[in-house]
């Protein structure tokens, strides 16, 4: 149980990249790790990993998979803004919260 720091990112969110390679691409949330603080994004920050032969696979080679990225540079984007979004929190009427853009007020929860 490690402290989560950054808890406003989840799976399925839409964010974009503020520093390095990627910086300003947009991507979905494919995994989040809350103990790293890291997160994959969907067909973001791509590297090559070779694969060694055996198992199921008849032979080795290169794949390409997403590696995590440090939340500290990922941002959520308002869907309806088309922007990085500073999300404030709206209770809901069931009691629930939810994340809002706070320029436009759109929930940031799919
Ligand atoms: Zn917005």
């Amino acid at each position: 149980m490690g402290k989560k720091k950054h808890p406003f990112i989840k799976k399925n969110d839409k964010v974009i990249v503020l520093n390095g390679k990627e910086k300003g691409k947009i991507g979905t949330v494919l995994k989040v790790n809350a103990e790293k603080d890291r997160a994959i994004v969907e067909k973001l920050n791509i590297v090559k990993r070779h694969t060694k032969p055996g198992g199921k696979r008849a032979q080795g080679g290169i794949v390409e998979v997403e590696a995590p990225i440090h939340v500290s540079n990922l941002m959520l984007v308002c869907s309806k803004c088309a922007e990085p979004a500073r999300s404030g929190k709206k209770i809901l009427e069931d009691g629930s919260k939810a994340r809002v853009c706070k320029k436009c007020g759109e929930m940031l929860d799919a």
